[in-house]
């Protein structure tokens, strides 16, 4: 899966980014990819799973720039002053629509999203093929039930691991 080279991760318990941006403002842990800065933003004790969720979103910036040649647009975030690029170009690409065709077959997905639904969709089901397992506080979780073959499948098919 192809990532900023200079990914990483910033564990904070504010929501704020390494240079100490709150995009939200209202004090509590957050877990974000900031596009800016090449960072996955988490709040501590997170699973893995998370992390790659997050990495996923850096994997969407990396598909818009490798398509498009531009970078993904900043976008001001509801109350906040922060600018923060909420990756929507994504959503033009051709792996955007290739997941979204090859999602139909498997329907709505089995986990709650939120904001953009097939960025979410899309950053969900990546997290959950890369760790299919994970630990949250001790305890061992199966998080890819149920299975979503269609989304397995499309990840599986690009070598994603
Ligand atoms: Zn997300």
């Amino acid at each position: 899966m192809s990532v900023p080279s200079d990914l990483h991760l910033h564990v904070s318990t504010n929501g704020c980014n390494s240079r100490g941006e709150c995009p939200w403002q209202d004090g509590t842990a957050k877990n974000y990819y900031d596009a800016n800065l090449h960072e996955i933003v988490v709040a501590p004790d997170q699973s893995l799973k998370t992390w790659a969720h997050e990495a996923c979103h850096a994997h969407q910036q990396t598909t818009v720039i490798a398509e498009t040649g531009l970078d993904v647009s900043p976008v001001l975030q509801p109350g906040s002053n922060t600018r923060l690029p909420d990756l929507h170009e994504w959503l033009t690409t051709r792996e955007a629509q290739d997941y979204a065709a090859a999602v139909v077959t498997d329907g709505p997905p089995p986990w709650g999203t939120h904001g953009i639904a097939l960025l979410e969709d899309f950053a969900e089901a990546c997290g959950r093929f890369l760790v299919p397992r994970t630990y949250v506080s001790g305890l061992e979780m199966e998080v890819s039930f149920p299975s979503t073959p269609a989304r397995d499948a499309f990840f599986a098919a690009r070598d994603f691991k």
